[in-house]
């Protein structure tokens, strides 16, 4: 029978990158933490319709990239190809806002997206993220802006830079679209076929096409349709973060083709991705999105990473900490007859606060010691027949390779003397 292998565009999180995971997940929650933030965690599975709205028709990831079935009921439901969508419905659903205004959740969990799977792009990823809802302030955009910078700092990476624009409000996109719609019509024959289609569906969305790039760079700019108050807006944002030393890259060129996003748009890039790739992650208002989901208007503002894109950043950087050990002292007993008092020694080390692995194998004592020592473990712990005899165990030390016997109810301070002895050597 073929070996079953794991579905195309998905990847195993195997224990020697846990811990960068850990690590990576660890940083997150400090950074949104040490801003208000707090954990939400909604499901993976929503109404396909959640994600229709939210994310939008003529877009890739509604159009093309929704891993969409019918449940056995009858409904067609999503596996959440991003985690705003969800995350404002939860916090609107509950009515979080009436009693925090602003709102400020963070999340992380893996997100799908039925794509080519290629370096930085799977079909399962994972993202970490924050919204901040209830509130409309430009210094709440630079606070999500300054969180997404901090967040990055915070793994070591550097090489990023971060873009910025604005998108205005509705008035301001309606008159865009018409400048970009003007611009594009006489030379419609020229576009691609999913620009022609985004003409007549959503042309914010022309911007974001890599095919017509050349054509794109000549279109009209968005900032040329600002008002004077969109524009007093996107000014105070990029004044609250010249106070932070984060260098702001204005990129007018920079959209986001749904219509419920406005004003602050961004992205956080690394030189070392490239192409369509090259976003670590991005974030920006959302002031129309809880209307489009059906609940009262409710402004939001945030921002997504994708947590695969930057641990293969700061794996080439290597600014990922090693990891502590695992394991501090393996318990070995030498045959079946032992394994009653290694499982009870294991026990009381472990309720002193030690990390144990049991080794009850067959194999010969000396396969079990060099196992230890790939563990990374201090010591090796042994009991045998004569040691369970006498209510005893032996301690080797790996490093030194000395042995001392004693009895079991004393092994915590031997076991723990071996440890100091190991952690005061370099
Ligand atoms: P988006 O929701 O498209 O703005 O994506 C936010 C971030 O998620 C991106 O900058 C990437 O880091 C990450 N991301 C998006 N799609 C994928 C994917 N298919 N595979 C891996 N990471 C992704």
């Amino acid at each position: 029978m073929q070996p079953i292998p794991a579905v195309r565009g998905t990847h195993d999180l195997l224990p020697d990158v846990s811990g960068a995971w850990a690590w990576l997940h660890a940083a997150h929650a400090r950074v949104a933490e040490a801003h208000g933030y707090r954990l939400i965690d909604t499901p993976i599975l929503e109404h396909t319709e959640l994600f229709e709205r939210a994310v939008g028709a003529g877009t890739d990831v509604v159009d093309k990239e929704m891993f969409t079935f019918v449940d056995r009921g009858g409904r067609s439901v999503t596996l959440r190809p991003e985690g705003t969508a969800g995350a404002v419905r939860a916090v609107l659903e509950h009515s979080l806002t009436q009693a925090h205004r602003p709102i400020r959740v963070h999340y992380a969990g893996p997100m799908f997206r039925y794509d080519r799977p290629q370096k930085g792009r799977q079909r399962q990823f994972s993202q970490v993220g924050v919204e901040c809802m209830g509130e409309r302030s430009p210094y709440l955009d630079a606070e999500v802006v300054e969180m997404a910078w901090r967040f990055v700092e915070a793994l070591g990476i550097t090489g990023v830079s971060l873009q910025l624009n604005s998108l205005g409000d509705a008035a301001d996109r309606a008159r865009y679209r018409g400048a970009l719609v003007e611009h594009f019509t006489p030379m419609r024959d020229r576009l691609c076929a999913d620009c022609r289609r985004r003409l007549e569906l959503n042309p914010l969305r022309l911007l974001d096409c890599k095919r017509d790039a050349e054509l794109m760079a000549e279109a009209p700019l968005i900032a040329d349709s600002l008002s004077a108050e969109s524009t007093r807006y996107v000014d105070t944002v990029i004044a609250a973060l010249g106070a932070t030393a984060i260098p702001v890259t204005r990129n007018p060129r920079l959209v986001r083709g749904l219509d419920y996003y406005a004003h602050t748009a961004f992205e956080i890039w690394h030189v070392s991705l490239e192409g369509a790739q090259n976003a670590l992650g991005g974030g920006g208002r959302y002031d129309g999105l809880a209307a489009v989901l059906g609940y009262p208007e409710t402004p939001g503002v945030g921002y997504a990473f994708g947590v695969e894109r930057l641990l293969l950043v700061a794996t080439s950087l290597g600014t990922i900490p090693a990891v502590a050990p695992v394991c501090h002292a393996v318990v070995c007993s030498v045959a079946e007859a032992q394994g009653q008092a290694a499982a009870a020694a294991a026990r009381l080390l472990r309720e002193a606060g030690l990390l144990i692995v049991t080794d009850a194998g067959d194999r010969r004592l000396p396969r079990k010691i060099a196992a230890a020592d790939r563990l990374g473990a201090a010591a090796v712990v042994i009991l045998g027949e004569d040691e369970a005899a006498q209510g005893a165990a032996t301690v080797r030390d790996l490093r030194r390779r000395t042995e001392v016997r004693t009895p079991v109810d004393g092994l915590v301070p031997v076991v723990a003397a071996v440890l100091a002895a190991n952690l005061s050597e370099p």
